[in-house]
């Protein structure tokens, strides 16, 4: 089964269904947050086609009412600090993938930036996960703002978010990490 949280929804969903490799899993470490003895940590390697194996880390608490989960990712070969930046064009480009690290900025102009955090995590996915992503923050800011300006603007992203989606608009995403851990694989990516 497909295991969804808060902070990766359909991410999982994708590392499941490419896992093809054996998980190495510790049992009974302790949680950074409730500091019991209920840690599950993971790791496993996969590999991104033309780009190569990245290692994913994972922590689990077991504990019910602590639930903590942080995941992160690793390439075999770490590259220098790298910017990325594509321009989404067409349906197609929804399957680029992309392996992002818990450093990394997705910054997505006039519609938005995901800042690192403590709580961000690493993961794979493509171009339409990472668009996904964007749409629930839109929609809960759409369905939560009292600003109706704000509401509409939500609006107007969220329409353009679809049409780009469906490859009838443009799209220009860039990712920005420090550690060169995190790509954009496709043949029209611009690489610094
Ligand atoms: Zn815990």
């Amino acid at each position: 089964m497909p295991r969804f949280d808060h902070n990766n929804l359909f991410i999982r969903y994708i590392l499941d269904a490419d896992m093809n490799q054996n998980i190495e899993v510790l049992k009974g470490e302790q949680c950074p947050l409730c500091h019991k003895n209920t840690l599950t940590l993971t790791e496993y390697a996969t590999e991104v086609p033309h780009f190569g194996i990245v290692h994913v880390f994972g922590m689990d608490c077991e504990n019910k009412e602590c639930n903590y989960h942080l995941q992160d990712i690793e390439p075999e070969t770490a590259g220098k600090a790298t910017k990325y930046t594509i321009e989404i064009s067409s349906e197609e480009d929804m399957k680029i993938r992309v392996v992002k690290s818990s450093k990394a900025v997705v910054k997505i102009p006039h519609v938005t930036t995901i800042e690192p955090g403590p709580a961000s995590s690493g993961y794979i996915t493509n171009i339409e996960g990472i668009l996904n992503r964007v749409k629930v923050q839109i929609e809960k800011a759409r369905d939560t703002e009292e600003d109706n300006a704000i509401k509409k603007k939500a609006k107007a992203l969220l329409k353009k978010l679809q049409k780009v989606m469906w490859g009838q608009d443009k799209l220009k995403i860039i990712i920005e990490d420090p550690t060169g851990n995190s790509a954009i694989v496709a043949e029209k990516v611009e690489k610094k």
